[in-house]
């Protein structure tokens, strides 16, 4: 072997290792975004039914009423209360994002979120509507669809599921589908508990249905624009009524997911 090839082999190998060194430096790099972007996956708990109380501390939320003033934040904290209580009755492992009057960020909500729950968790943001409208009135249900959450958004989750391994809840695509049944079982038995007017499914990209990593939905339990809706959703019996039919929507999901 002449000195000029052995020189042109040190030359090569000197490439390949530089070459090698950038690739791994890249997916440290890319793990490490990937880490940033799906936050506390090591943390992950073991509820398996998340419920976020909407608002809190010094966010009321809508406020309506006239003479009962009704804050959502109230209201929301009231029903998840009740739904956990209705839902671990049933052994069914709940965590709330918040358990008390307190403020909370949406991101903070999901890190939360991910700390009680597993990845694949169904998680339930509980709210109230309000509209200019003071006749407005009935429940409503929210849902990402892969469509709706963006066009690479759902891709770059994968990417990132891809990259950190397999505890990071569902497939996007998946998730988005399951996000949709859920809301169906959730809108269905909530009207029916609640006896207000059916205001449909509907497909929204919210923080907490769009970033989840299990099936995620928002339920609107009412306007508190509409006095009518205000007096029952200020009522204990009326929030009862709420929880139960959020339980069973819960049910209902899991019943049918046979798949
Ligand atoms: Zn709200």
């Amino acid at each position: 072997m002449t000195v000029r090839r052995r020189g042109f082999l040190r030359r090569g190998l000197k490439r390949t290792i530089v070459a090698l060194s950038i690739v791994v430096a890249a997916l440290g790099l890319l793990r490490l975004g990937a880490r940033l972007v799906f936050p506390a996956n090591a943390d992950a708990g073991e509820a398996e039914v998340v419920l976020d109380p909407g608002h809190g501390g010094s966010d009321p939320g809508a406020l309506g009423g006239g003479r009962a003033p009704l804050r959502e934040k109230d209201a929301t904290l009231d029903v998840a209360r009740r739904t956990a209580l209705l839902l671990r009755a049933e052994g069914i492992s709940v965590g709330l994002t918040r358990e008390e009057d307190e403020t909370v960020s949406l991101s903070e909500r999901l890190v939360r979120a991910r700390r009680v729950g597993r990845a694949s968790a169904v998680l339930i943001s509980i709210h109230c509507n309000h509209a200019e409208e003071r006749t407005a009135t009935g429940i409503e249900t929210w849902h990402t669809s892969a469509a709706e959450s963006g066009t690479l958004f759902p891709h770059v989750q994968r990417w990132g599921r891809m990259l950190l391994g397999r505890d990071l809840g569902l497939d996007p695509f998946e998730r988005a589908a399951e996000s949709e049944r859920l809301a169906r079982c959730l809108q269905t038995a909530l009207a029916a508990y609640a006896r207000r007017p059916d205001r449909g499914v509907r497909d929204g990209s919210f923080y907490l249905t769009r970033r989840a990593s299990g099936p995620a939905v928002l339920v609107e339990c009412g306007f508190v624009s509409n006095p009518a809706e205000a007096a029952l959703l200020a009522s204990e019996a009326h929030r009862q009524r709420m929880a139960e039919g959020i339980a069973k929507g819960v049910r209902d999901f899991r019943s049918s997911d046979r798949r």
